[in-house]
């Protein structure tokens, strides 16, 4: 087995979260929907202590709310508790005020229901770019010490292909803090990204095994994987009202999930984004 230790996370939200289907479910209705984040999330505890894994769980404050005894379940058996905001907007939808405002209500349910100081956070859609780099004053004001909230590729929806490709640290008015980016290869000048998610369910396991491997093999440094609780289930209620396009990327083999994460499981080594990027010999760029 690999020697690198990788750090495992998991965008804990539900099917009806996601920013692909924002404008067919709107967050008045959020109330009304079946919930599967639970569900899901238990399974995803089983598989990982299946296989010894501790992951980073950034988490909703809207779940949080709506499943208290979750929260305890993932604190409970080691793994890390992290944040993904509130309610699921892009932080490049939001003024600063609502971010801090957003961000804040999260942070305060997850300590409260944990016991434990949130000090990881990932946005909604990897929204921080140029536009928005008041972000990083924010979560230093609200006392995070790091950020996974960029991906250096060029998608539709996100990312910033000129920004760094590794954990590296943000001058903010004298405070530091990390910001972890997505994982990327990069061959002529153009990132690929590696990361997870919907990637990872298109593609053959042999294919991002081996990119992983690249990567690895390229870079010498950890690589993190994330996707989310609904991307193993694949008995969510559909949404029929999305665009073909959006219910591709959410659809596409979900039955095969579980068993590619059971492989990736086993064949690597991982921890938390806690454990591998904020110790002191951690490799982060200055
Ligand atoms: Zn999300």
């Amino acid at each position: 087995m690999n020697k690198i230790i990788n750090a495992m996370t998991v965008d804990v939200e539900d099917y009806f979260h996601v920013s692909a289907f924002e404008n067919t479910i709107p967050r008045s209705n959020w109330e009304k929907m079946p919930l599967r984040v639970e569900r899901n999330t238990y399974r995803l505890l089983e598989l990982f202590e299946k296989y010894n894994v501790k992951s980073t769980f950034f988490t909703l404050g809207w779940v949080a709310k709506h499943c208290p005894n979750l929260i305890k379940a993932i604190v409970d058996q080691g793994h890390e508790l992290a944040s993904h905001g509130y309610s699921h907007k892009r932080a490049t939808e939001m003024t600063r005020a609502e971010f801090f405002s957003d961000v804040e209500q999260s942070k305060n349910i997850l300590e409260e229901l944990s016991g434990k100081k949130i000090v990881g956070y990932r946005a909604p859609s990897f929204s921080v770019n140029e536009t928005n780099t008041w972000v990083y004053d924010v979560l230093i004001e609200l006392g995070f010490q790091y950020s996974s909230s960029t991906y250096p590729i060029n998608h539709d929806l996100y990312g910033v292909p000129d920004w760094p490709r590794f954990a590296y640290l943000r001058d903010v008015s004298d405070q530091k803090l990390i910001e972890i980016p997505i994982p990327t290869i990069r061959h002529r000048d153009i990132n690929t990204g590696i990361g997870g998610g919907g990637y990872f369910r298109l593609y053959p396991y042999w294919l991002s095994k081996r990119r992983i491997d690249k990567f690895h093999k390229l870079e010498q440094m950890p690589y993190n994987f994330y996707f989310h609780p609904w991307e193993i289930d694949p008995d969510q209620p559909r949404v029929k009202e999305a665009s073909l396009k959006s219910k591709f990327r959410h659809y596409v083999n979900l039955s095969r999930m579980e068993g590619k994460l059971e492989q990736l499981l086993k064949e690597y080594q991982w921890d938390t984004m806690k454990s591998v990027y904020l110790h002191k010999n951690a490799k982060i760029m200055e």
